[in-house]
């Protein structure tokens, strides 16, 4: 008979435990995954509302005599059962708990009190505000000056967006109080506050936008990749779809990094579309964003824009969904389940015929692949949309000829010239070190090449014992001495961190004034907010950074880019490190000279010859594409292949160690057909916080594959750390 596990409260954590119910033949057609149903509960055979997330063939047996489901719940709101639905793909997609699905999807019920929006109301006149204004620049306020342009067209914004969204502090906001120039008061409703800067003139779509736009609405297939370089008008294209599809009185969705997510950013969907539209972010409380989606759900808002938790937001007649810049890694959620937005978009999408755009100027190589193929919709913008505004002149420097030269310092004569003409200018640089996850690779400083493992294709890692290790397959030899590619003995592991480059900078640049931003400055995202902000008010001439620095914010007065070394990210022993590299350094030269002054982005390389470096300094995608395509295929990573690795961690290293080979061993028995197994290796972050991680990697040729390989380790793995304080998860 049709069985089917129902959880009654889908807000608690006992949903794991589910209660099994029998399926009446009467509904067996109508009672699926997701399905909200009605079925006697407890002793007392109280009706309650429960959600289908499972339905197998089984048995009732004499011990346990099972209820029947009642009937489906017609009168159930259909999108949570989409969202339930959701919660159950990212179970079987990615793993983890239901509990932890469930709470991925739905943010739970805390009671939150409905509060009055406060706005800000601007009081002064048009003059008024521009002597204001020219006092501001004078003296450099910076964050007076961006309040004052906000209010240039408009006397409301609410409260929310200007402190959130264009960095205002209070004390900021203390001048104009008190100098009677704002007031701060509650609103009844924020009616009234759309439109307001309905003076301004939008944009005429160019041809490639207008194609874009066309081709999206009137393509029928679900997902599409808007390839546009930077300043493209990609943006413009999204205000476009989403106003079709309010017009037919669906909703949308757009998910941003959290990074971009700028003010600038926000008020160009506010301008649109008014107070339909609104923001989740990660400062708000769990009661603000709950707030927000329960307005969403009761259809006060139809336009969401968030990071990728945005995602769930409850609409109940999504038509479209933007994920802007989706190649970002931020994509990837970073906790069990740890889903792929892009994937989880395209399921949530067709469960109500929704649209999915993909918008990037460097886009995955498994979006461009789907698009190849015809399976993803290809609409491209090739030229920027603010006439005159030109791109980037991008220098590639050979950091073996400084080398051999005499030059052992970390800036290459080319960079060192143009650092000093900038500070001569009083122009802005940033310099950007991306040495995330690189700490332990090896390469040599003659030839460039980094000790690679000879099964991976991947950097080999050092360790304090002497040995170089594989990262992914667990390959080990002794530290080499010489290079194994050109004999050359200036071998060496990068030491070269942004503190170091910031020390550098301040004594081969006496008076230059820096800042530096990375994991150990920012502490939160306040600290980054702040130096940021200093930034923009030239409180410094240098910004020495990690990959922060190069991910979304606009500068206007930054005309050079220097990359300190490009290699740092190649030499990460992931399969995506080639596309990370394409895509920072192509990210990186966006972020020289945007405005009206043209800049200049100097790449300094041990490996000018790498497909990713030339792919980014001649900035062409698709030669990038084609590389790395190749190098895939050969090795069956994604596109060609699917990959997934089974994380087991605990404080006990060799229980860790113990359970991961039998797991291994048992898995690789069964699937060695259908099955390559990599591993088991300790992971790259081998020990956090005295929690020991191992790892074995997956590769199948199938999704479906890869799911069945998948279930069987969970079940595996759950057997063998039951009751053991030992964990496991899967990363994709
Ligand atoms: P992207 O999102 O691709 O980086 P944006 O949508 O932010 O690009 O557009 C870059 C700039 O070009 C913005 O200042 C935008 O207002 C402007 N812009 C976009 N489309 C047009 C257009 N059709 N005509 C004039 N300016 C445009
Ligand atoms: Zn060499
Ligand atoms: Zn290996």
């Amino acid at each position: 008979m049709l069985l089917a596990s129902v959880v009654i409260d889908i807000n608690s954590k006992e949903v794991d435990r589910p209660f099994t119910y029998i399926v009446p033949d009467a509904f067996s057609g109508q009672v699926r995954t997701g399905s909200a149903v009605v079925v006697p509960f407890g002793r007392g055979n109280t009706r309650r509302r429960g959600y289908v997330t499972q339905l197998f063939e089984g048995k009732e047996t004499p011990e346990r005599p099972l209820k029947e489901i009642l009937s489906p719940d017609e009168k159930a709101l259909s999108h949570t059962e989409q969202l339930v639905r959701l919660a159950v793909f990212l179970r079987e997609r990615y793993g983890g708990t239901l509990y932890q699905c469930l709470s991925t999807v739905l943010p739970g019920k805390t009671e939150v009190k409905a509060r009055k929006p406060r706005v800000f109301e601007f009081l002064c006149d048009e003059s008024r505000r521009r002597e204001e204004y020219e006092t501001a620049v004078k003296k450099k306020y910076y964050a007076r000056m961006r309040l004052l342009e906000a209010f240039q067209d408009r006397r409301v914004l609410p409260a929310s967006i200007v402190t959130d969204r264009l960095n205002i502090t209070a004390s900021t906001l203390k001048y104009f109080t008190d100098h009677g120039l704002l007031r701060i008061r509650e609103a009844e409703d924020t009616a009234g506050l759309s439109g307001t800067a309905a003076g301004k003139p939008r944009p005429v779509l160019n041809r490639e936008q207008q194609e874009a736009v066309e081709g999206i609405i009137n393509d029928p297939r679900p997902v599409h990749l808007l390839f546009g370089i930077t300043g493209s008008g990609k943006t413009e294209v999204y205000l476009s779809l989403i106003e079709k599809v309010l017009s037919e009185g669906k909703e949308a969705i757009v998910l941003i990094p959290e990074i971009a997510l700028t003010y600038q950013t926000v008020m160009r969907f506010y301008e649109r579309f008014g107070d339909v539209v609104s923001v989740v972010h990660s400062r708000l409380s769990k009661g603000e964003k709950i707030e927000r989606f329960k307005k969403a759900e009761d259809g006060e808002l139809k336009v969401m824009i968030g990071p990728r938790s945005a995602l769930f937001t409850p609409f109940k007649k999504l038509g479209l969904i933007v994920i802007d810049e989706f190649h970002e890694s931020s994509y990837l959620s970073d906790q069990t389940p740890r889903y792929s937005t892009v994937e989880t978009a395209a399921e949530r999408a067709s469960y109500t015929g929704a649209k999915v755009v993909l918008g990037s100027a460097t886009p995955s190589v498994e979006a461009f692949y789907e698009a190849e193929q015809g399976r993803y919709g290809l609409h491209r913008l090739n030229t920027r949309a603010v006439p005159g505004s030109v791109l980037p002149e991008v220098l590639v420097l050979d950091m073996r000829k400084e080398l051999s030269s005499g030059n052992r310092s970390a800036f290459s004569g080319a960079l060192r010239e143009r650092i000093l003409d900038r500070l001569v200018k009083k122009e802005q640089v940033m310099l950007f070190l991306n040495r995330r996850g690189y700490s332990g690779a090896v390469s040599c400083r003659m030839c460039g090449k980094p000790v690679s493992c000879p099964h991976c294709s991947v950097a080999l890692k050092y360790h304090a014992d002497g040995s170089l290790r594989c990262h992914i397959c667990g390959f080990r030899r002794p530290m080499v001495k010489e290079c194994p590619e050109c004999g050359s003995k200036l071998i060496a592991s990068f030491g070269i961190g942004t503190e170091k480059v910031e020390a550098l900078v301040q004594q081969e640049f006496p008076g230059a004034r820096t800042l530096r931003m990375d994991a150990d400055t920012t502490g939160g995202k306040e600290g980054h907010r702040e130096i940021l902000e200093r930034f923009m008010n030239h409180e410094a001439d240098v910004l020495v950074g990690t990959q922060m620095i190069v991910k979304g914010h606009d500068f206007p007065d930054v005309t050079l880019v220097g990359v300190i070394a490009a290699d740092l990210s190649l030499l990460v022993p992931d399969y995506r490190s080639a596309e990370r590299t394409f895509q920072l350094l192509t990210q990186a030269e966006g972020r020289a000279g945007r405005a009206k002054k043209p800049g200049e982005c100097v790449i300094q390389t041990y490996m000018p010859e790498h497909y990713a470096v030339q792919a980014a300094a001649a900035q062409d995608y698709e030669l990038f594409y084609r590389n790395e395509l190749l190098y895939r295929q050969q090795l069956s990573y994604p596109p060609a292949g699917y990959l997934m690795k089974l994380v087991v961690s605990g404080q006990d290293a060799s229980a860790v160690k113990a359970v991961m080979a039998t797991v291994a061993a048992a898995a690789k028995a069964r699937f060695q057909d259908t099955a390559e197994f990599l591993g088991p290796s300790e992971a790259s972050i081998y020990r956090v916080k005295d929690t020991f991680r191992e790892v074995l990697h997956f590769k199948t040729k199938t999704l479906s594959a890869l799911l069945g390989v998948k279930a069987a380790l969970e079940a595996l793995a759950e057997k063998e750390t039951e009751g053991r304080r030992l964990f496991y998860s899967f990363e994709s």
